[in-house]
């Protein structure tokens, strides 16, 4: 049994295939998918699909990279959401929340400023709402921690994570999992093979990041969840553990830090 811990099932790539994926995943073992919201028209979209899906739940939030295209009211907009979602069962996180500094003039003023600003608001709300949170961090790993440590949101996953050993163990110490994704199985991520190989299991979970970043073996194709078992049993290897324990693993990570989706997927 293995979970996808972040798979961006709503996304155009998927449409019309999303139920029928989530299903041909379940049979292969991927007994839940949680797919996170990227911006405020995506909010309906996500839980809609969980609610259809016996093995999705989703997470609210609003992506760093969708911030230049955000309105200010859009915050509004998610407290509404998350208030309105409370006790839905299939809420387990906030997300994708988190800062990119990988595209140059995201750099910049006045877009740094309001990635900041969006990020450290939606930090506030998963304390607000004792959610955890799903972060995306690109070339921010210690902006992030700086508020992290300030706000101190309760935990949540550091997806795709691609930082130091020291910001792992930074991320470890605020009650976060790190989570890994097909990327390291290209021969030439040698430190991201580094960190998924060394880094200790009951700090990772994995995820898919579909349809983006691909495993090795599905450049040529659309990544999906169906590709989930596949990067676990790679992980496995790399670590010279049995694909059974790695799953059992991963799953028990993934539900200690998204406690309603252990709720959800019962004892
Ligand atoms: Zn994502």
């Amino acid at each position: 049994m293995w979970i996808d811990t972040h798979c961006h099932l709503e996304a155009p790539e998927f449409a019309g295939e999303e139920d029928a994926l989530a299903q041909q995943a379940a049979a292969l073992g991927v007994s839940q998918i949680v797919i996170p919201a990227i911006d405020r028209d995506s909010f309906a979209r996500v839980a809609a699909l969980a609610q259809r899906q016996p093995n999705c739940s989703y997470a609210l939030g609003i992506h760093p990279m969708y911030v230049p295209q955000a309105a200010d009211a859009d915050l509004d907009i998610l407290r509404q959401a998350l208030t309105a979602a409370q006790s839905d069962p299939k809420l387990v996180a906030i997300g994708e929340i988190g800062m990119d500094f990988f595209i140059p003039e995201y750099t910049e003023s006045p877009l740094r400023e309001r990635q900041e600003h969006f990020f450290v608001e939606q930090l506030k709300l998963a304390r607000e709402f004792n959610l955890p949170v799903l972060l995306h961090i690109r070339r921010a790993q210690d902006v992030i921690l700086k508020h992290l440590r300030r706000i101190r949101p309760p935990g949540g996953i550091a997806h795709a994570f691609n930082g130091s050993f020291q910001q792992a163990q930074a991320f470890i110490e605020l009650g976060f999992k790190l989570s890994f994704c097909g990327t390291f199985t290209h021969e030439r991520a040698q430190q991201l093979r580094r960190l998924a190989t060394e880094l200790p299991l009951e700090s990772l979970v994995i995820e898919t990041d579909a349809p983006d970043l691909a495993p090795s073996w599905a450049v040529s194709r659309r990544n999906s969840p169906l590709e989930l078992p596949r990067i676990g049993e790679a992980l496995a290897t790399l670590r010279g553990v049995e694909p059974e324990l790695l799953a059992q693993a991963t799953t028990a990570n993934a539900l200690a830090v998204l406690p309603r989706l252990a709720a959800l997927t019962g004892p």
